[in-house]
């Protein structure tokens, strides 16, 4: 789209026939449904301009924390759901603690979302746990696995992927976890594992939330290296006024826990405010222009 973009640009004759061509994709009654027609103005104008993502000066600054991996009694879990902040738990299906976890996030004011296993390109079998989709699943197969996966989740307002860095360039089945979302009325929030992921057209094209993840905060586990990426945060912040953060409970998850717990306060200073996923995933949602009854937030 960009490149595409560029070259009308360039080539000024082209210019009517892509204004025209752009408008008929954007407009409302094409099936691009909400998420395209709330981000059509910006998009549908050919002559470059500031990013209207970024502007100068950014007053909001609203944060989703989402920590990955509940549903084993896993490192960090208590220090996690007792941080005095709102957080999203993204809890694992089919585990020990999944319906505790889930339950005890609920009641402290935490968002719920499932932490679903999908089939990445690399990485050992055993580290996706039960329930996992797989690219060579039949569409039943993969329906019936997120749905009984959303049925073992107590309180989940949405979807998120563990590994998953193969199912989220598959077309395929990335199109039936995202139906049995809109049915569902959830939102599917994409960790980004994959630069190649089409998420973000496949969402676009159903009119679910285009939500990603901007930061991983513990892909090394220090108090130091934590803090660093909560400063990247705040530069984020600055530029877009919201940020989706991903963090882990797990065997270092203590140590995710205490970074976040120390820098808390100083992001509240900043007017930081911490809210849920679904906070961000509602703002696409725009009574009476949406052409999907499915999608119902919490
Ligand atoms: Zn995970």
């Amino acid at each position: 789209m960009r490149y595409w973009k560029k070259r009308s640009v360039a080539n000024r004759t082209w210019v009517p026939f892509c204004l025209l061509l752009i408008l008929a994709l954007v407009s409302p009654a094409s099936p691009g449904g909400l998420a395209t027609v709330a981000h059509a103005s910006p998009e549908s104008n050919p002559i470059p301009k500031q990013n209207p993502d970024k502007p100068s000066v950014q007053t909001e600054r609203r944060l989703a924390i989402i920590i990955d991996d509940f549903g084993n009694a896993m490192g960090g879990t208590e220090d996690m759901i007792n941080l005095p902040v709102k957080l999203t738990v993204a809890v694992m299906p089919f585990m020990r603690t999944t319906a505790e976890d889930a339950k005890r996030a609920h009641e402290r004011g935490h968002d719920v979302i499932v932490h679903l296993p999908m089939e990445p390109k690399q990485g050992r079998a055993e580290w996706l746990g039960p329930g996992a989709i797989l690219s060579k699943m039949s569409d039943e197969e993969v329906r019936r696995k997120v749905e009984e996966a959303i049925d073992n989740v107590p309180y989940a307002a949405g979807i998120n992927n563990h590994m998953g860095s193969k199912i989220t360039e598959d077309k395929r089945v990335m199109g039936i976890i995202l139906e049995v979302c809109m049915e569902r009325g959830l939102f599917f929030v994409d960790s980004k594992t994959n630069y190649w992921s089409i998420t973000s057209e496949l969402r676009a094209s159903k009119g679910l939330p285009d939500l990603n993840n901007d930061i991983f905060l513990d892909d090394v586990h220090s108090i130091r290296h934590i803090t660093g990426q909560l400063r990247k945060v705040q530069e984020l912040l600055d530029q877009k006024g919201k940020c989706v953060a991903i963090g882990h409970v797990g065997v270092k998850g203590k140590i995710t826990a205490a970074a976040l717990q120390q820098s808390i306060p100083e992001l509240k200073a900043k007017g930081v405010k911490f809210v849920g996923i679904s906070e961000l995933a509602r703002e696409y949602y725009i009574p009476g222009t949406h052409s999907r009854p499915g999608f119902t937030l919490p």
